[in-house]
């Protein structure tokens, strides 16, 4: 599964920032067009972070809307759909947000 492999990258990335310490909350940043279903990631990431320094920690997911640029008219607005066409008629955009994929932060306990 997709998301499983994204959920394990994130812990070992969490896991080596935390150097042993244990992790409070990993925020990840989900693009409305990165291919991630949230619920997906959210329930695989619970099931991986069993026995590791991640165990009950707290997956913060923040959901990027779409949006882009038209590259004719430099127009900027929201997209719902990667299919998205300018107001003005050029089909193509710039994604300025929405296939974002990222470990934004890692917050550990400060103490044991
Ligand atoms: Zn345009």
């Amino acid at each position: 599964m997709h998301e499983l492999a994204i959920a394990q990258a994130a812990i070992e990335l969490a896991e080596q920032a935390a150097r042993g310490r244990r992790v409070r909350r990993v925020t990840i940043e989900v693009g409305e067009f990165s291919g991630v279903l949230p619920e997906a990631l959210s329930f695989c990431f619970d099931l991986a972070a069993q026995g590791t320094l991640l165990d009950g920690a707290e997956l913060d997911l923040r959901k990027i809307s779409g949006l882009a640029r038209c590259e004719s008219c430099a127009a900027e607005f929201d997209v719902s759909s990667e299919l998205a066409t300018c107001a003005c008629g050029a089909t193509c955009l710039v994604y300025l947000h929405g296939r974002e994929l990222n470990v934004k932060s890692i917050e550990l306990f400060e103490c044991d």
